[in-house]
């Protein structure tokens, strides 16, 4: 049963049981709504390695009691160090845990985490339930075998290749390529330690996320699964055939593109002993995320290159606030604040509310993340040196600067915004301009009415 579980005039369908739709079932089934989710895959299995979870992250996992469960597979980290390519050389060490705790562990960790919480409260999941088509007004999706789902609420958490973003838009809207590329794998700390090298070992027990700046290419490091485990990502220039997504990638090919660089890096790599080779695609912003009872979230609605490990978080934002949002409409309904008969256009409004408060937001994170991609690859040279020397002389308190890595009100705004709260006051603020219009104070519930009057 959910907590706070009331009666259900609202029912949601989510599309998509990755990290986003995961968040928005659970936040929605906590607010006491119908969910079921439809997940394409015949058995739920995350892509990927390992994965950080910055402080916007787990700010809303603890407002939905979950961090207590993701501290428990999770390792925390306390700093971002950069590192120079060629040497190793420290470049600069930024507070990690500024804003709430920033933590990095294995993405089928965390999707296990999601998906038990999603089960026990009652989420309703099907698997093997690809989404073909969505009706805006009456809120039917259509699957591949011919079977139909209906409910009030449709949100498309699909990812990049977004079947719900085409039909809302009425219009196909495939992503485009970036240009970059990612490795991806994890290996063992005893693989690791057969090296006997004093720097790797050090670097194997800081709580630090490392990053190797470098001419055209960068790559990340971090602990997973209480150190025993370790996930390495290594991204450079985009050379797998138009319209590849995700293949197997050739080991001899990845250890040479990295030939050159900082003997304990090449030392790292060379553990790995097969890796994922990933194309990293972008979308141009959308002209909306809604439509009807239709909304998108996560990597359906902003893409994002994964240079500012905030993909997965800005989606965790969305299904969050999207939860938020229509727990209190499904209380105002029920209450009949709202009348039934405003219920198709209050879903509507308060979907588009969702859109307002964090559209602009994961735009200017999108552009963070392509900042970053110039500031981490820039080649040899006076700006190269510029910029070391920038980090060098940094103090990550009240410093603007010119790179979004290092602009303290950026990332300040980035990582402590309250998103959820946000959208809670845009909600507050809809339905003083609803209720006035739909019921007279004498009809008002006493008690609200000494609230309204006081
Ligand atoms: C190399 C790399 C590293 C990254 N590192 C980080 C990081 O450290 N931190 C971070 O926050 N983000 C990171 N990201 C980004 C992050 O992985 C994504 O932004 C995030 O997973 C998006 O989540 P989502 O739920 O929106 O979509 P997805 O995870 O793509 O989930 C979509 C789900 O929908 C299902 N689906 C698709 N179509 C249909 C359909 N028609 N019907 C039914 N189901 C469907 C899919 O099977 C899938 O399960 C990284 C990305 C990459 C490539």
């Amino acid at each position: 049963m959910a907590e706070d579980d009331v009666q259900h005039p609202l029912n949601v369908t989510v599309i998509g049981a990755g990290i986003g739709g995961l968040i928005c079932a659970i936040a929605c089934r906590r607010k006491g709504l119908g969910v079921q989710v439809l997940e394409q895959a015949h058995e739920i299995r995350p892509v990927g390695a390992g994965i950080q979870l910055p402080p916007n992250a787990s700010r809303i996992l603890s407002d939905l009691s979950l961090l207590e469960q993701v501290k428990e597979v999770a390792n925390e980290v306390k700093s971002i160090k950069a590192r120079r390519y060629a040497d190793g050389k420290l470049l600069a060490s930024k507070p990690a845990s500024t804003h709430g705790p920033c933590m990095v562990l294995h993405r089928a960790d965390y999707h296990k985490v999601l998906l038990d919480e999603a089960t026990r409260l009652g989420v309703n999941i099907t698997l093997n339930a690809k989404a073909t088509t969505v009706e805006l007004d009456t809120g039917v999706v259509t699957l591949e075998n011919g079977r139909t789902v209906t409910a009030d609420v449709v949100v498309g958490g699909d990812g990049l290749w977004s079947v719900t973003r085409s039909e809302m838009l009425g219009k196909a809207s495939e992503p485009f390529e970036t240009g970059d590329l990612a490795y991806r794998g994890t290996f063992s700390l005893e693989q690791l330690q057969h090296f006997n090298d004093q720097r790797i070992d050090e670097l194997c027990r800081d709580p630090a996320v490392t990053v190797w700046f470098g001419p055209s290419k960068h790559c990340v490091f971090y602990p997973v699964r209480n150190s025993t485990q370790f996930n390495l990502v290594l991204l450079r220039p985009d050379n797998l055939p138009a319209g590849a997504r995700s293949v197997q990638g050739d080991i001899g090919e990845m250890r040479q593109t990295f030939d050159g660089w900082d003997s304990v890096l090449t030392k790292i790599i060379s553990c790995m002993p097969t890796v994922l080779k990933w194309k990293l695609m972008h979308h141009d912003e959308l002209e909306k995320w809604t439509n009807g009872c239709v909304a998108l979230l996560g990597d359906a609605c902003h893409p994002t290159l994964p240079y500012q490990a905030q993909g997965a978080a800005m989606a965790v934002e969305d299904g969050a606030i999207i939860g938020s949002l229509l727990g209190r409409l499904n209380s105002k309904l029920i209450q009949g604040v709202i009348p039934a008969s405003l219920q198709r256009e209050s879903i509507s409004s308060v979907l588009r509310l969702y859109e307002k408060s964090q559209k602009r937001r994961t735009t200017t994170n999108v552009q963070g993340a392509i900042d970053n991609r110039n500031f981490y690859h820039m080649p040899d040279g006076p700006e190269q040196e510029a910029r070391d020397l920038e980090l060098a002389q940094h103090t990550w308190t009240e410093e603007t600067s010119d790179h979004m890595w290092c602009d303290m009100a950026y990332n300040r705004e980035l990582l402590g915004t309250d998103s959820i709260n946000n959208a809670n006051a845009l909600f507050d603020d809809w339905l003083q301009t609803i209720v006035p219009k739909t019921r007279s104070f004498k009809e008002t519930p006493l008690a609200e009415r000494v609230q309204r009057v006081a």
